[in-house]
């Protein structure tokens, strides 16, 4: 696979003005495409979108030139009441698959199919940032939230990054405005607080019961003693920003009042916020829930209560079977999207 760069690999670089346009202003498709007027050598091919028309995602489907699917979702949240946003997010995949098998994740369920090189990683961004334009949106975000475990790709994925920060030669974004989530690679985790201590850093936690999160997810490294001295150590790095811990909440399982007591006393001495995600079910995967909204929201008050800054996420792309843990090649050609899926405007080159 390859992770360069090469000069001039990438046709035309981006100047730094030019790429502060592309993300600070509202942008046209047709600025993006003179902005990139020699579009890299592409190495994915777009296979198909689908938009959903309930929660304004638009779901890629990419093809690796080795014939591989991945997913690649463009957020496009409407903002808040009175306050409409015309930024987009694009949420990327590191990896076909993933070894770690957390039994809720249709990723996981795949097993790990192999690394994504960091040109496949940053053409999903390319892609995600023209489809924004076309809506009427600039691409603000970036999260490492896609298919697969970002630090088990680490040399790919950070290679990636530096290239979605460089103003030169890739879209200049705000290092705030990239979060890689993992389940807590203790390495990995610092290498990537050295080099770049302004991307955030999420850590899918799920449960500060160990064996519960031995459960949950399964090929984690290290105990939660060994997460907890990482974190701290992330937050030594990284001098201001706080580190997400990501709890899916799952009914009967990780959600009684024995579960947050651990919770709370895991971010103890932590610079942390917590993030409480709605399972999303996964179809012929009924046997789990999601936890209920009151005891979600019951859990939020516990937290804040404690002295914890806690959100609870909203989903995108349920319907697409685009939302977190919902993504895999395999999952979405066996299995369409429900019928208020309808296709995305098409990509000029979309073949
Ligand atoms: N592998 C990394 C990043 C990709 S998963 C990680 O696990 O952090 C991104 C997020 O989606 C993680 O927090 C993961 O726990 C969550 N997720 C996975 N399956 C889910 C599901 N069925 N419902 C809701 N969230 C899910
Ligand atoms: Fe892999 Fe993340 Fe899915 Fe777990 S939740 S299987 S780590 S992609």
């Amino acid at each position: 696979m390859n992770g360069g760069w090469g000069a001039g690999s990438h046709g035309r670089h981006l100047g730094r003005k030019a790429a502060w346009k592309l993300f600070r202003e509202f942008i046209s498709p047709a600025t993006f495409q003179e902005l990139f007027a020699a579009p890299p050598p592409l190495r994915l091919v777009v296979e198909q979108q689908l938009g959903s028309l309930a929660d304004r995602a638009i779901k890629l489907k990419l093809k690796t030139d080795d014939g591989q699917s991945i997913e690649c979702v463009v957020l496009l949240p409407t903002g808040k009441p009175g306050h409409p946003t015309r930024r987009a997010t694009a949420c990327v995949s590191s990896q076909i698959g993933c070894a770690v098998g957390c039994p809720f994740c249709a990723t996981g369920m795949m097993g790990w199919k192999g690394n994504l090189n960091a040109d496949q990683i940053w053409e999903q961004v390319y892609w995600a940032g023209l489809l924004a334009a076309q809506s009427g949106r600039r691409l603000r975000n970036v999260v490492f939230m896609g298919m697969g475990e970002p630090l088990h790709n680490r040399q790919h994925v950070l290679a990636a990054i530096e290239r979605l920060l460089d103003g030169r030669r890739g879209f200049g974004l705000a290092p705030r405005h990239i979060t890689l989530s993992t389940v807590g690679v203790p390495r990995g985790m610092i290498e990537l607080a050295q080099r770049f201590p302004g991307v955030r850093q999420a850590v899918s936690l799920h449960a500060a019961i160990p064996e519960m999160r031995r459960r949950l997810v399964p090929k984690a490294v290290g105990d939660l003693e060994t997460l907890r001295e990482t974190i701290a150590q992330i937050n030594r790095l990284q001098d201001q920003a706080t580190v997400w811990l990501e709890m899916v909440l799952l009914e009967g399982i990780n959600d009684d009042d024995h579960h947050v007591d651990a919770l709370i006393a895991f971010c103890a001495g932590l610079r942390v916020s917590v993030n409480l995600i709605p399972y999303n079910t996964l179809p012929g995967h009924e046997l789990w829930q999601p936890t209920p909204q009151p005891r979600r929201e019951a859990i939020a008050n516990r937290l804040r209560s404690a002295g914890i800054r806690t959100t609870i996420r909203t989903s995108f792309g349920r319907d697409l079977q685009a939302a977190c843990g919902q993504l895999s090649g395999l999952h979405a050609a066996s299995s369409p999207p429900s019928a208020s899926a309808r296709p995305a405007h098409t990509l000029p080159w979309l073949p």
